[in-house]
């Protein structure tokens, strides 16, 4: 296995996150299992499509292996987020793990990214009320678009999700930023957004996050929205904060204190890129490494490991082949 023997699988990072600066990730799946198999996902095609919740590894396990990974590798990161392979309210026991950090790591922030498919069960919102952020994604104004950008597992109702977003936010009092991710030709026209800004005028969130496609997704003929796109689709959210994510830039700043040894560096690489496409650009910012370095490592790293490219934005983003079809 990748990363087992130095028993930090749980844990990933730092990476860079547009929205949320660095990011410490926690990813409770051994592979991707997810209530959706989105189309824009980075981490590839759902391989368990399902509602059932899971208990297992228990809290204590994912708390000690955080600490163990923080102790050999002392990374500055500025938020501690529940994201990876799979939708974290999927883990029964999310709740217990929040309290659990932000009682020993009382200074960060603890974030959670969801599809939202589960927060119209009130024991999922009561879950993680105590997350400093939460952030919902909603890709689709509509039932069609919803199983045409989400393929949810049958058993999900986009309304329904919809009154899981608006039951959440009468009861959420931390930081709700909404995540709108747009794809080009697919849910980014007027009648789209202004379907939207009527939907998030319904569920209040703090902040509406407007993102689009920065990485390869599950389907290779996706398309972003560029920079201007996003800025133009702003002025359809007068009511509610609206950001458009930009790159998140902020590199050489020495998060492993000291060089890594090629095997611990590549072993880093291998598990960043088991969970999402990166860039060189991406890689060196996440391990505080050169990016001639990133790059000699990924040129190792293809001799050994089914490592492939693909260019979006003008940008090359690697990724293991069994990651995305
Ligand atoms: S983007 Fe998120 S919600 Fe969609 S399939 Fe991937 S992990 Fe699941």
């Amino acid at each position: 296995m990748i990363d087992s023997d130095l028993g930090w699988s749980l844990i990933f990072g730092p990476v860079p996150s547009r929205r949320l600066g660095r990011s410490l990730g926690i990813d409770l799946f051994p592979y991707k299992m997810c209530s959706f198999d989105c189309i824009y996902c980075e981490c590839g095609p759902t391989k368990c499509l399902t509602v059932d919740q899971f208990s297992e590894p228990s809290p204590e396990i994912v708390l000690s292996r955080f600490k163990e990974f923080i102790s050999v590798f002392p990374s500055s990161f500025d938020v501690i987020t529940f994201s990876g392979r799979g939708e974290p309210t999927l883990y029964r026991p999310i709740g217990d793990l929040i309290e659990m950090l932000k009682k020993d790591f009382p200074s960060y922030p603890v974030a959670v990214l969801t599809n939202g498919s589960l927060l119209i069960n009130p024991s999922v919102r009561k879950s993680i009320l105590k997350a400093d952020i939460v952030s919902p994604s909603l890709d689709a104004p509509e039932e069609s678009l919803f199983k045409e950008i989400n393929r949810p597992h049958p058993s999900i109702e986009w309304r329904n999700v919809l009154e899981g977003l608006i039951a959440f936010r009468k009861e959420y009092k931390g930081n709700y930023r909404l995540e709108v991710l747009l794809l080009k030709g697919i849910n980014d026209t007027p009648y789209h957004l202004l379907r939207f800004s009527e939907l998030a005028r319904r569920i209040e969130p703090d902040i509406i996050d407007l993102t689009t496609l920065a990485r390869p997704g599950t389907l290779s003929s996706l398309r972003e929205l560029s920079v201007d796109e996003l800025e133009g689709c702003v002025d359809f959210f007068p009511h509610i904060p609206c950001y458009v994510v930009g790159d998140y830039v902020k590199r050489g700043s020495g998060l492993l204190g000291k060089a890594p040894s090629e095997r611990v560096l590549e072993d880093r690489i291998i598990r960043l890129l088991a969970r999402r496409p990166c860039s060189l650009e991406d890689l060196a910012d996440s391990l505080g490494i050169y990016i001639d370095d990133a790059y000699a490592a990924i040129e190792h790293i293809k001799n050994h490991y089914p490592l492939r490219s693909r260019e979006i934005g003008g940008k090359v983003y690697y990724f293991l082949v069994s990651s995305l079809s």
